[in-house]
């Protein structure tokens, strides 16, 4: 079935960039959260870098304005029933997810896939509160959304080969390049990037290096182009800790064990950029 309309669940950072990156590849988007002044902040961000890439003569103004065009904002997730296609983006909450799926399994089309942007929880777990696992499957972008390359798609046990399929296309419709992972809680990037910012905590924690050093060792010394501590804060220090957790349930494995610093920032709510602190200071 050809998709038009494209849902997103979910307008914080990753929700609001893959609605752009839909728009922008011309389909029509509709873009959910739980209060209207959280798909109002989606919206202005979007609005924001699409007037960026106008100022850099990337695009025109006419251009910007009918990607804008083609997104519609609501906060009753009834609205999904119009979508062809939908990508769940709200917090790594399993019990929110649950809720969401369960939602979106009795709103939208039978045919509907329905897809999680979730870091770590198992697509299978999540697949299991829908009476379509078949179609319930992980499309995992990466932050910034609109500047990262990289999908990955991630089946469930049940997933069908055709859920896989149009999953897949539709990654490369929006210009990545999308790699498949197994349904093992982490998948493959944040199976290996997860455990490595917790270990750059450990470090702070235990004072083997400042903030300042342990970011600059791994930037010049491993060639990354942010720093742990710093990636962590561009992620969110709640959804380290989310994927933490998630890993260290999953595997029971106690080099999974989320560090004590990093529990203790996000109980502080000092959650990295979006709320102006958390391993650095931001205006
Ligand atoms: P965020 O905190 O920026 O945004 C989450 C949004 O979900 C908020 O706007 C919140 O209001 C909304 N929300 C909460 N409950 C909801 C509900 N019941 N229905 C609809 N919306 C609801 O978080 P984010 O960084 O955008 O992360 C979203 C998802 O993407 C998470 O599953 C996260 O693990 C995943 N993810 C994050 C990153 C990253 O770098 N931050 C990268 C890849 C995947």
């Amino acid at each position: 079935m050809e998709i038009k309309t494209f849902g997103v669940v979910g307008a914080g950072q990753m929700g609001n960039g893959i609605a752009q990156v839909a728009a922008m590849s011309g389909l029509d988007v509709i873009m959910s959260d739980i209060k209207n002044e959280f798909v109002v902040r989606g919206l202005g961000t979007i609005n924001k870098i699409l007037q960026r890439s106008v100022d850099k003569a990337k695009m025109t103004s006419e251009e910007m304005d009918e990607v804008l065009g083609r997104i519609t904002t609501t906060v009753d997730i009834k609205d999904m029933a119009d979508a062809d296609f939908v990508v769940e983006a709200a917090i790594e909450h399993e019990p929110i997810k649950f809720q969401i799926f369960e939602d979106l399994d009795k709103t939208c089309a039978s045919h509907v896939i329905l897809a999680t942007n979730t870091s770590s929880i198992p697509i299978g777990r999540i697949a299991a509160r829908t009476k379509r696992p078949d179609k319930v499957i992980g499309m995992h972008f990466m932050n910034p959304v609109p500047v990262m390359k990289l999908v990955e798609v991630i089946r469930g046990l049940a997933t069908s080969d055709e859920t896989f399929k149009t999953t897949w296309d539709l990654a490369e419709k929006f210009g990545k390049t999308p790699a498949e992972a197994n349904d093992y809680p982490g998948f493959i990037a944040n199976r290996i990037l997860m455990p490595m910012i917790n270990e750059a905590v450990y470090c702070l924690y235990h004072g083997v290096g400042t903030r300042e050093n342990i970011d600059t060792v791994m930037k010049l010394g491993m060639n990354h182009p942010m720093g742990p501590l710093a990636l962590a804060d561009l992620i969110g220090l709640d959804t380290c800790l989310a994927i933490m957790d998630t890993l260290s349930d999953g595997f029971k494995d106690s080099k999974y064990r989320p560090c004590p610093l990093l529990r203790k920032y996000v109980e502080a709510g000092w959650l990295g950029k979006k709320t102006g602190r958390g391993f650095y200071e931001y205006k």
